[in-house]
C-alpha cells in the first residue's frame, strides 16, 4: 500500500483513501476497465463510492498520466493502466479490448507523421485502436 501511495504522490496526485482504493483495484485488475468495473470490485470489498466519484478519480488519474483512456469512442469510457505504447484491438459488438504489440505499425505511422505533419496539431502521441469483429471472441 505504501508503494501505491508513493506512485500517486510521484504523479502529483494528493493521496486520499478513495483514490488509493481505486488505484489498488486498477493495479490488481491490470487490464482495461470501466468505472463500473472498478465500482463492482470496490463494492465486493465493502467500500462504498458513487460511480461519479470513481469517474472523477479515473479522470484525474488520466489527466496526471497515470492511466490512459482507450481511444475507441463510445460509452462507457474504457481506461488502461498500461501507459506504454501499444495498439488496441476493440470488438465492436462487446466493446472488449485487448492489447496488440505491433510496434512496426506504430513506427510506420510515426514516421509518416514526421514526413507529413498534420497542419494544426502539435503531436503528443499516436493512439491506435483497431475496431471491428474480434474473431478470438466470435467463433
Ligand atoms: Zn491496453
Amino acid at each position: 500500500m505504501e508503494k501505491l501511495r508513493n506512485v500517486l504522490k510521484e504523479n502529483g496526485i494528493q493521496v486520499t483513501k478513495q483514490r488509493l482504493a481505486v488505484y489498488k483495484v486498477l493495479k490488481e485488475l491490470n487490464t482495461h476497465v470501466t468505472a463500473e468495473m472498478v465500482l463492482d470490485v470496490l463494492k465486493q470489498r465493502g467500500i462504498s463510492m458513487t460511480v461519479a466519484t470513481v469517474y472523477n478519480i479515473l479522470n484525474l488519474f488520466e489527466e496526471k498520466g497515470l492511466i490512459r483512456k482507450v481511444g475507441a469512442a463510445g460509452e462507457p469510457v474504457i481506461f488502461d493502466i498500461n501507459t506504454y505504447e501499444h495498439i488496441h484491438i476493440c470488438d465492436q459488438e462487446t466493446r472488449k479490448v485487448r492489447d496488440c504489440q505491433d510496434m512496426a505499425l506504430v513506427q510506420m505511422i510515426e514516421a509518416y507523421l514526421r514526413e507529413h505533419p498534420v497542419g494544426d496539431l502539435e503531436l503528443e502521441r499516436v493512439d491506435i485502436s483497431l475496431i471491428g469483429k474480434d474473431l478470438t471472441l466470435h467463433t
